[in-house]
C-alpha cells in the first residue's frame, strides 16, 4: 500500500476523533454523540465520529450563509483559478486520500485511486465555469427592448453521500456547487468520514474561503436538521433507494429543490453472438470490483439462449483468481465489506437464494479470509439459475454476489430489465449492432453500456438513473448539475429613448 507521504487528517493517531469542519476550521463535536469508525480488514475500532446535533448543524449553515455574499460575488476568473488549485492539491496528494479510503471503507489502493480519478473529473468539469456558466442574450428582441437569461447561485446547498465512494460523491457535488457560486455543506456517512476532512483542508489551502464548504459528521439527526433548515436551498443526496425516497418526499416538502440518487440493481445482457470471454471479464470485473459495494456494479447477468451455459463457466473458470484481501497487500484486489453488519447481510442473501431454489456455484463463505478473519471479508459468489421471484434477485444485496438469470429470448430478457424497479445501469455484450441500438432504444435505465459493463458516464455527461434510482428531474453533476446548482434570471431591458415612451395598460407585445 502506498505509505502516506505526511499525516492526514483523522488518521494520525488510530483512535482519534473525527470532527466537523465549520468556518474553515475543525470543530470539535458538541453533542456528547459519537460514532465508531472501523477498519474493516481487522473489524478493529480505530477511531471515532463526532455526530452533530441540529444545533452543529444550524452552526454550519450559518457560517455557509455568512460566505455566500462574498462568494458569489467573487469574479469567475478567481473561482475558476481556486478550482484549478483544488484540481491540483487533489491530484498532488491523491495517495494519502487514498490511503484514507482504503483505511475506512477497505477498497483496495488501485480501487482507490479509480475512485479519485473519476472524481477529478469533476473538478476539471468544473474549472469550464466560465463557459458552462455563461447565459443567453436576444437582441432587439422587441424595438429597442434586449432580453437576456443570467443563470445565478442558489445560496447555501447541502450534500449527503453515501459510504460507497467517500472522496468521488462529494466530488460529483461540491466541484460545480461552489464553481457557481453556492456555499456547500457536506454531510459524509458516518462509517467513512475522514476523506472528507480531508478535502476540506485541500480546498482551503487551494484558496476557498472560510464558510464556503463545510462538513458536518453525522447520522439521522444531522440529516433531518438539514432537510429542516429554512436556509438551505437545495440537496443533492446519494445513498439507498429509502433514504433516497425520504430525503426527496422531505426536502421538496420543505421548498427545497432535491435531486437524490437512489440503490440499483444493474443487469447485464449477453446475447447469444456475445464474446463469451469478453462478456465473462467484464461481468466479473463489474460484479467483484470494490467488493460489490459500487452502485454501478453488474449484480444481475442475463444470460440469453445458449449463451449461458458457456458463460457461466467462463465466470467461474475465473473465480479463483480474484486475489481478496486486505488493502495492505499489494497483491489484493478486492477488500473487506464495510462494516460486519453488512458483511452478513450479503452472506444471508446466498443461503436464501439456495433455499429457494437457485444453483450456488461458488460461496463467498468458503473463503478463509471469512472464517479465520476478524476483518469484515467475503469472498466472491456466483449464483445461477436465479428466478425474478426469489428474495435475492428483488433486493439490492450490494456486496460480491452475482446471480444469473437464465432467459430464452432477447425480449424476455428486456422485458426482466425494464420490469425491475430499479433503473440505475445496465448493459448489453452482443456482436449485433442492430440489437445493441434496439436496446438502447427500448431499455428503461438512465445510463447503459453496449460492451461496456459500468456505463459511469465521464464529468461532461451527466449521472443517473431512472426509476426507484432517482427521485428528483435532474442527474447529477456535468451540465445538468450546473443546471441544478443555479436558478435562471430573466432580464427584459430598454434604454430611455426620450420620446417614444407612452402609457398603454395593455399586455406587453413584442412586435
Ligand atoms: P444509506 O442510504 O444508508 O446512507 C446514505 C446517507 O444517508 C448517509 O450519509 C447516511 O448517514 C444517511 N442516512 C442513512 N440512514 C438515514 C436515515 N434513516 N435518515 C436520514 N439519513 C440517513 O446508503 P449507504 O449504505 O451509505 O450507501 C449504499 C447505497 O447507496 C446503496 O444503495 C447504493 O446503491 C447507493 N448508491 C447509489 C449511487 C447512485 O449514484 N445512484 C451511488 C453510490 C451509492
Amino acid at each position: 500500500m502506498t505509505q502516506l507521504a505526511e499525516p492526514a487528517v483523522g488518521v494520525t493517531t488510530p483512535a482519534a476523533r473525527v470532527h466537523h469542519w465549520i468556518g474553515g476550521q475543525l470543530v470539535e463535536g458538541a453533542s456528547g454523540r459519537t460514532g465508531p469508525v472501523y477498519d474493516p480488514a481487522t473489524g478493529r475500532v480505530a477511531r471515532h465520529v463526532d455526530l452533530a446535533s441540529a444545533d452543529e448543524v444550524g452552526a454550519a449553515v450559518a457560517a455557509a450563509k455568512a460566505a455566500f455574499p462574498a462568494w458569489r460575488a467573487t469574479s469567475i476568473s478567481k473561482r475558476t483559478e481556486i478550482l484549478f488549485n483544488i484540481r491540483n492539491l487533489v491530484a498532488e496528494r491523491r495517495h494519502e486520500l487514498a490511503a484514507l479510503l482504503t483505511a475506512e471503507h477497505g477498497k483496495v489502493p488501485s480501487d482507490a485511486l479509480g475512485e479519485i480519478a473519476r472524481g477529478l473529473e469533476n473538478l476539471e468539469f468544473a474549472c469550464g465555469v466560465p463557459q458552462l456558466i455563461k447565459g443567453q442574450y436576444s437582441e432587439q428582441a422587441s424595438t429597442g427592448v434586449d432580453v437576456y437569461q443570467i443563470r445565478q447561485p442558489l445560496g447555501v446547498v447541502a450534500g449527503i453521500t453515501p459510504f460507497n465512494f467517500p472522496a468521488m460523491v462529494p466530488m460529483w457535488m461540491f466541484a460545480n456547487a461552489i464553481a457557481c457560486g453556492n456555499t456547500f455543506l457536506l454531510k459524509p456517512s458516518e462509517k467513512d468520514p475522514s476523506a472528507a476532512l480531508f478535502l476540506a483542508e485541500l480546498l482551503r489551502d487551494a484558496g476557498v474561503p472560510a464558510g464556503v464548504f463545510n462538513v458536518v459528521q453525522g447520522d439521522k439527526v444531522a440529516v433531518d436538521a438539514i432537510l429542516e433548515h429554512p436556509d438551505i436551498k437545495a440537496i443533492s443526496f446519494v445513498g439507498s433507494t429509502p433514504i433516497a425516497r425520504y430525503i426527496y418526499e422531505t426536502g421538496t416538502a420543505n421548498g427545497k429543490r432535491v435531486q437524490a440518487l437512489g440503490g440499483a440493481k444493474n443487469h447485464m445482457v449477453v446475447l447469444p453472438d456475445a464474446d463469451v470471454q469478453m462478456a465473462a471479464d467484464a461481468a466479473v470485473s463489474a460484479a467483484y470490483g470494490s467488493a460489490g459495494e459500487r452502485c454501478m456494479a453488474i449484480s444481475v447477468v442475463v444470460a440469453v439462449g445458449d449463451v449461458a451455459e458457456p458463460l457461466v463457466d467462463a465466470i467461474q473458470e475465473r473465480l479463483p483468481r480474484i486475489k481478496v484481501g486486505p488493502g495492505t497487500d499489494p497483491q489484493a484486489e478486492m477488500g473487506p465489506l464495510v462494516t460486519r453488519e453488512h458483511r452478513d447481510r450479503v452472506a444471508s442473501f446466498i443461503e436464501r437464494a439456495r433455499a429457494q431454489g437457485a444453483t450456488v456455484v461458488a460461496d463467498g463463505r468458503d473463503h478463509p479470509l471469512f472464517r479465520d478473519s476478524e476483518g469484515f471479508f467475503l469472498g466472491v459468489s456466483l449464483v445461477d439459475r436465479v428466478t425474478p421471484d426469489m428474495d435475492s434477485y428483488c433486493t439490492e444485496i450490494f456486496g460480491p454476489v452475482l446471480e444469473v438469470v437464465r432467459v430464452d429470448s432477447y425480449p424476455e430478457a428486456v422485458r426482466l430489465v425494464n420490469e425491475n424497479p430499479y433503473g440505475n445501469g445496465t448493459a448489453i455484450f452482443t456482436r449485433d449492432g442492430g440489437a445493441a441500438r434496439q436496446f438502447q432504444f427500448e431499455v428503461e435505465a438512465g445510463m447503459v453500456g453496449i460492451n461496456v459493463p459500468i456505463p459511469v458516464p465521464v464529468a461532461y455527461y451527466s449521472f443517473g438513473g431512472w426509476k426507484a434510482s432517482l427521485f428528483g428531474d435532474l442527474h447529477m453533476y456535468g451540465p445538468e448539475g450546473i443546471q441544478f446548482y443555479t436558478r435562471g434570471k430573466v432580464v427584459t431591458s430598454r434604454w430611455p429613448d426620450p420620446g417614444s415612451s407612452s402609457v398603454d395598460l395593455g399586455f406587453p407585445r413584442t412586435r
